[in-house]
């Protein structure tokens, strides 16, 4: 197949090429680089642009006829989209707009998008199926349940097919060392937590401790960065056989508590560091872990590296190579 990643440069975005390209695929990332590296797309071919520039669109989509695109390009931070509403309504949505316009234009008919568990808001039931209602709390949240909306709209109107994948919490890092999660800011517990473990950062903070779960910190779903970039591609293959569009929830179905977390890094760093317990921090349930069985049952998806401490191990040989990526 001949797909389009935007946004390769990011974290999921270049797993994904590396995945595609292995899998024998032709790649082409368009990242503008706003918080993707060039360094880190390793494989296929590299455009630097964005979505909302429907020119370059149009060249790249006349030029080569992709079988599919796949979207990472998204802005991702809850407490910023609150902050700054219109930055992420402009590219989380307008900007996808431009990009499924196009492709519409262009007689592409195969769209993966990045989605999101933030899509359901509070959660009323656990583990979240995909009949939960979807009820957003913030704008990240709204901008990514207005594209799934979008997309079932575009199926209907224009024949665009979809798959979403509603991530819970993308975790690890490529197995073979090669790639692996490059935040500025970090905001994301297990890279925060291996900082603290090889020196970076002199401690962690744990963001309340008095939440309704056994040991009182969060629960969350951590989904390796392969398992989540092996259903992009199952997504893509269903479309491409003729399948119809989907939305799916996407996790491994087990919940860690953030102690748990602290305590596998410890183990698996071998290096002790100091957690300090803080306020909770806002709009955080006490715990978020997806039911997955949809993505399993009818994409034949099956997540291989599950146990937290293989997560946590695959992102500790990433953060010893700091100097190298860096
Ligand atoms: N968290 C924490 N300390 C930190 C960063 C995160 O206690 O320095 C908590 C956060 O409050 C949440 C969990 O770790 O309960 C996972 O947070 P993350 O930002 O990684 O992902 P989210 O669940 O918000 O998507």
């Amino acid at each position: 197949m001949k797909v389009l990643v935007v946004g390769g440069a990011g974290y999921i975005g270049s797993h994904m090429v590396k995945m595609l390209d292995k899998a024998g695929h032709a790649v082409t990332t368009l990242d503008n680089l706003s918080n993707g590296y060039r360094d880190a797309v390793k494989y296929g071919e590299f455009v630097e642009g964005d979505i909302a520039d429907e020119a370059l669109l149009n060249q790249l989509f006349s030029d080569t006829g992709f079988d599919g695109v796949m979207h990472f390009a998204s802005y991702i931070q809850v407490g910023e989209s609150v902050e700054k509403p219109s930055m992420y309504y402009r590219n989380n949505v307008s900007n996808t707009q431009t990009l499924l316009d196009a492709m519409v234009e262009h007689g592409i008919k195969n769209f993966i998008f990045s989605s999101t568990a933030a899509t359901f808001g509070e959660p009323e039931y656990t583990p979240i199926d995909e009949k939960h209602p979807q009820k957003p709390i913030n704008p990240y949240g709204h901008s990514k349940l207005m594209v799934e909306q979008i997309l079932a709209d575009f199926d209907h109107a224009y024949g665009l097919k979809s798959v979403s994948l509603r991530y819970f919490n993308a975790a690890g890092a490529d197995p073979e060392g090669e790639l692996g999660e490059r935040h500025v800011p970090e905001t994301h517990l297990i890279p925060l937590v291996l900082q603290a473990a090889s020196g970076r950062r002199q401690n962690i903070t744990i963001f309340g401790e008095d939440y309704d779960t056994p040991d009182g910190t969060c629960i969350r779903d951590y989904i390796h960065i392969n398992d989540l970039c092996s259903a992009h591609l199952l997504g893509l293959e269903h479309l491409v056989a003729g399948g119809d569009s989907r939305a799916y929830n996407m996790g491994n179905g087990q919940g860690y508590s953030i102690k748990e977390v602290i305590d596998v890094a410890k183990k698996v760093s071998g290096n002790d560091f100091d957690v300090l317990t803080g306020p909770r921090r806002d709009g955080d349930p006490a715990r978020l872990v997806a039911d997955s069985t949809l993505l399993q049952a009818e994409l034949d998806w099956k997540p291989e590296y599950t146990e937290l401490e293989m997560i946590i191990q695959h992102a500790w040989e990433w953060e010893k190579k700091v100097d190298s990526w860096q």
